[in-house]
């Protein structure tokens, strides 16, 4: 994980409206805050633009590290990550019926599942107290 200035941090908290712009969980349950990703890894030349950066939980964030595609579960076929400036999220995901897991719609979404395991049991728990209480998912 890189660090950004914190007027960085808080225009991408602002663009990513507080929650993990990957599983969608929200930065305001979380113990601690969230990562800014560089969504085009630094290593890779990627830059603190705007256009390149994302807010992360930390899991997300550990999970898909430097990677920029992933295989897709159902082909076994390397494809592009979900990327949060390029890709609207209700494309590549959507709730279960009891919306405790991400489904992957597209080899996408469905690798992007799988690289950074955002139906983990943790998650998926949080995920069933917040809709409990009418939290999640988040609009
Ligand atoms: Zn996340």
């Amino acid at each position: 994980m890189a660090v950004v200035s914190e007027t960085v941090r808080v225009a991408v908290v602002r663009q990513a409206s507080g929650i993990c712009e990957y599983c969608r969980y929200p930065e305001e349950f979380n113990s601690g805050r969230f990562a800014v990703d560089h969504i085009h890894p630094r290593v890779q030349g990627g830059t603190d633009d705007l256009n390149n950066l994302a807010l992360s939980c930390r899991g997300c964030n550990e999970r898909k590290q430097d990677a920029t595609d992933a295989p897709d579960p159902a082909t076994e076929k390397i494809v592009p990550l979900f990327h949060p400036r390029r890709n609207r999220w209700e494309e590549h995901f959507a709730w279960s019926n009891d919306f405790r897991l991400m489904i992957g719609l597209t080899p996408t979404g469905r690798a992007t599942i799988a690289r950074l395991q955002t139906n983990h049991s943790g998650v998926v728990r949080q995920r069933e107290v917040l809709h409990q209480l009418g939290l999640h998912p988040t609009p």
